[in-house]
């Protein structure tokens, strides 16, 4: 694709990266087919090649409309059309210069902006969120639907903790809002590396990834968010820490760009490189130490029929960290017979904020995932993201829950 973009920002760095990125487009469209708003919305500019054009044309100099900002919100970054792209076009990293550069010609309305204002000091503070989720989950019964669907009824840690210390040592990215949500799924963590020897340490003063500023275009903020974890990591990863440890798939690829994001910080470019080389989603380490754990879940293998459990693969899996299949051999591993589900490929319709400010669309999608999810009639549902987990646990009668609850209730509770 021929670019010119305009003075304004050619010569800076998003200038130049957004140039590359848009003369890598073929404009050949097959990542159009796969794109879940243009297949509900049938439009080009819902779909990733019209968003391209999109971004192409401000950047290039032409004014932005309001117009232009509502296509860009509608996309989910849910990255599908990079996975099906043939030319390798870094979409999600245009879309970020993109959004940015329209949010600053394009005013959003005052509502819209007190909301934003709202998410971005709430949700990523779990100092803040804890307690508001606690009085929501308490006023619950109450609460008009609309409300009580974003609050999960209150969960125990019913699970205990490990409490050997092991030599082999690894961080925990413990979320912001996970931990209110669903407390067991981090305890769930920690008790199945305990079974291969590997305790996880805590590290004061880790908090948020980072991608909920990153996603709601604050994107200072959330360069901060980075530069704290860094800054919370880095000494226990330079003394006898291995990995940084996530278990939150929607977290993970922020994790994993923190070496992108961070590039023209002089003082935080080098360990940002290293913070992103060190971190794993929690599936990328049990595969490395996946000899172990088959044989540790074979030693507690019980003869109690097996369980029938649909995988929704989050697209930060899928899509955002190119992790395919690696789950499902381990579910499978646990005794869970996996029923299929058609068009895997496709968002549910979570992505992060998205279902609070395109609430028709992420129904719609939601909807979709539903009837593919249940098709095969499962007894519970697995996926590995608390946002995906949340989202469509109010549209199912069956439990969803992350995968790696089902992972450690195999080695630990064979039944
Ligand atoms: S598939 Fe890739 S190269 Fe083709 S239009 Fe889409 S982004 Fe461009
Ligand atoms: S990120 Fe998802 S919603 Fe956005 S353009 Fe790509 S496929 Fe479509």
């Amino acid at each position: 694709m021929q670019t010119q973009l305009a003075d304004f920002i050619s010569n800076t760095p998003q200038g130049r990266e957004a140039d590359a990125i848009l003369r890598s487009c073929v404009h050949c469209g097959f990542c159009t087919a796969t794109c879940p708003t243009y297949q509900l919305l049938g439009d080009e500019d819902d779909g990733p090649r019209g968003r391209i054009y999109l971004i192409k044309s401000v950047l290039e100099g032409n004014e932005a409309t309001s117009l232009t900002q509502l296509h860009l919100d509608r996309c989910l970054t849910c990255r599908a059309c990079e996975t099906t792209c043939p030319s390798g076009v870094n979409y999600h990293r245009l879309l970020d210069i993109g959004r940015s550069e329209v949010d600053k010609q394009v005013p959003r309305p005052l509502f819209q902006r007190a909301i934003r204002a709202l998410l971005l000091t709430i949700m990523p503070t779990r100092s803040l969120f804890s307690p508001l989720m606690k009085t929501g989950q308490w006023l619950r019964p109450s609460l008009p639907a609309f409300l009580k669907e974003k609050i999960p009824p209150r969960t125990t840690a019913r699970l205990s903790p490990p409490v050997t210390q092991h030599g082999r040592k690894m961080l925990l990215l413990e979320g912001c809002v996970q931990p209110a949500m669903a407390p067991n799924i981090n305890i769930a963590t920690a008790r199945v590396l305990d079974a291969l020897g590997i305790s996880l340490q805590p590290a004061p003063g880790a908090g948020c990834c980072g991608a909920l500023r990153h996603h709601l275009n604050a994107q200072e903020a959330a360069r901060n968010d980075m530069r704290r974890n860094i800054d919370a990591w880095w000494p226990a990863l330079q003394a006898e820490a291995e990995a940084v440890v996530i278990n939150t798939s929607g977290c993970a690829p922020q994790v994993k760009d923190y070496a992108t994001l961070l590039a023209d910080d002089p003082e935080y470019a080098a360990k940002a490189q290293d913070i992103s080389r060190s971190s794993f989603d929690i599936a990328e380490i049990l595969l490395r130490e996946k000899e172990q754990l088959l044989a540790k879940l074979e030693e507690s293998a019980s003869p109690r029929a097996a369980r029938k459990v649909a995988f929704q693969s989050p697209c930060t899996l899928q899509h955002g960290q190119s992790i395919t299949g690696t789950v499902e051999q381990l579910l499978i591993a646990a005794g869970c017979d996996l029923v299929p589900v058609a068009d895997g490929h496709l968002c549910c319709g979570s992505a992060g904020t998205y279902s609070i400010f395109q609430p028709t669309l992420s129904k719609q999608l939601r909807a979709n995932k539903v009837s593919a999810l249940t098709a095969g009639q499962p007894q519970e549902i697995a996926t590995a993201n608390i946002g995906c987990m949340s989202h469509l646990q109010p549209a199912v009668d069956i439990p969803v829950r992350h995968w790696i609850e089902i992972i450690d209730e195999a080695l630990t509770d064979p039944g």
